[in-house]
């Protein structure tokens, strides 16, 4: 089975459609043109024969079966909010949206947990364990992406440097297989030996192993206080050399970003977002979070010292939620700035050692200068996670697509060498398919090939995704 898929028909449309007991079935030109692409058109614009928003597992599973009988691609959609192009028909046939199975179905505070479906929103989810005094840490820039969908791309953000990774918050997964089958992987428990621990290979797989349709996620307690410091520099360089100083401090901060000059510019012109400060030409912006006012003061008082020490013109400390949301809010609109600012752009993702964030830095600047492009960075300096976003502007089709590949492959190169990876968080989706086999060898595509192989033989679940035949 598998390629050439099987067309969809009349016969296919009225068994689907009988499979949804009240769920929303949109056919071919009904299909609303949001539902061809994510949030990267860039990467992909493809035309699903059939939309359904299935209402549980149990229907999921009928429909999974039928297209994975019948030949007939499947891919499962979030909230449409990914950067890799990872949610969309490339090959046609049917996208099954998760949006309408959407409960938080219960916060368990004795065990410091939360059972959700995955269309539940990031902000609801955060919300809800904030009202029982709890927090779910993983905060990924997008807030209405689902919870499923940050699962399934093992989403990052922000907050990655003290609290780890969305990964590090999943108890227990229910899922459908290719085959339709609806498994439990692992249950509402700490620590786990049973078996093969299947569970965190789920997480991160990009939707192309199996359809997440239920989960527990490990709530912790809710920090008290939250301070964040605004640290102007008068060069990058600087800035981003004295992240590896925080680290090995007795300090664990919540979130360490940079940002230059020219993205504020950027953000200011096309959205009107004002910054606090602008007498930098590069900014650290760190946030501490905290039991108790007192302990989050004194771990801004070390962070501000190393800050001083390592030539920061200055350390604004920001205490109210006006003057921490001014920073965090023009920080979280970089990528629609950017968006607004040029005429299409290409998104990199690498993640380096944090020791070497400044030399990625560096050489990512120096190939843009090569290649005549602009580029710029940002991201996550607290764990070495870099956007390297190249804008297009007036270049042409073919010269846009000519230096993107030049560039990326440039780019790619440099981290390998340090010893990064070619994707920290947005996965490798359709945008990334033609590098990672480059970048992880033969030996290790091969290894993805047979896992992929080992849940879905006949390739139905999201074809030409991550890995390709
Ligand atoms: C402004 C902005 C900021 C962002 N910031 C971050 C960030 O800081 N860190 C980060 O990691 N990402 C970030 N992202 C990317 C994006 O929000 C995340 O990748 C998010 O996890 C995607 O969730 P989604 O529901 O939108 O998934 P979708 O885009 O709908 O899908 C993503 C992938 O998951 C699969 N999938 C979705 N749901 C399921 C399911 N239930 N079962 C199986 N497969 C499924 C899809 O097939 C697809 O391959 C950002 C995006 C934007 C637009």
């Amino acid at each position: 089975m598998s390629f050439p898929y099987k067309k969809i028909d009349n016969t296919d449309i009225e068994y689907i459609k009988s499979c949804l007991n009240d769920g929303k079935c949109f056919v071919g030109d009904e299909i609303p043109n949001e539902y061809y692409h994510d949030e990267m058109p860039e990467y992909g614009i493809f035309k699903p024969d059939i939309y359904v928003e299935p209402l549980n597992a149990t229907e999921v599973s009928k429909i999974m079966k039928y297209a994975n009988e019948n030949n007939i691609p499947l891919t499962a959609r979030g909230a449409g909010t990914g950067l890799a192009g990872g949610a969309t028909c490339k090959y046609g046939g049917i996208m099954l949206s998760l949006m309408r199975m959407n409960k938080i179905i219960e916060v368990d505070e004795e065990n410091l947990s939360m059972t959700v479906e995955p269309g539940a929103l990031l902000l609801d989810v955060a919300k809800e364990a904030m009202e029982h005094g709890l927090f779910y840490p993983p905060d990924p820039g997008e807030k209405t992406a689902s919870i499923g969908g940050t699962v399934i791309t093992n989403a990052g953000g922000m907050r990655a440097v003290r609290y780890g990774l969305t990964r590090d918050y999943v108890r227990a997964i229910e899922a459908v297989l290719p085959n339709g089958n609806i498994v439990n992987f692992s249950s509402n428990v700490v620590k786990n030996t049973t078996g093969l621990d299947v569970k965190d290979l789920i997480i991160g797989s990009e939707g192309i192993l199996c359809i997440v349709t239920k989960l527990v996620l490990k709530l912790i307690p809710k920090p008290n206080v939250s301070h964040s410091l605004l640290v102007p520099f008068d060069n990058l360089e600087h800035c981003i050399k004295t992240v590896p100083k925080i680290l090995a401090s007795s300090v664990v901060p919540t979130a360490i970003e940079f940002i230059e000059e020219e993205l504020l510019e950027i953000c200011e012109r096309t959205l009107g977002k004002v910054f606090p400060d602008r007498s930098g030409s590069a900014y650290l912006i760190v946030m501490i979070d905290g039991s108790s006012k007192q302990a989050v003061e004194s771990d801004c008082d070390i962070v501000a010292e190393i800050c001083l020490n390592a030539g920061a013109l200055d350390v604004l400390v920001c205490d109210t939620e006006e003057r921490i949301g001014s920073v965090w809010s023009v920080r979280g609109a970089v990528l629609e700035g950017m968006k607004a600012d040029t005429t299409s752009e290409e998104e990199c993702d690498v993640v380096v050692p944090r020791n070497k964030i400044a030399e990625y830095v560096l050489a990512a600047k120096e190939i843009a200068k090569q290649h005549r492009v602009r580029i710029i960075t940002v991201g996550h300096a607290g764990d070495g996670n870099i956007h390297t976003e190249i804008l297009r502007d007036d270049l042409t089709d073919e010269e846009w697509k000519v230096t993107t590949d030049a560039v990326l492959r440039a780019l790619y190169a440099k981290s390998k060498e340090m010893g990064g990876q070619l994707s920290g968080e947005h996965g490798v989706g359709n945008g990334r398919l033609k590098y990672l086999k480059d970048f992880v060898g033969e030996e290790m595509y091969d290894v993805y090939k047979n896992i992929k192989l080992a849940f879905d033989p006949n390739l139905v679940l999201n074809p030409g995704k991550v890995i390709e035949f």
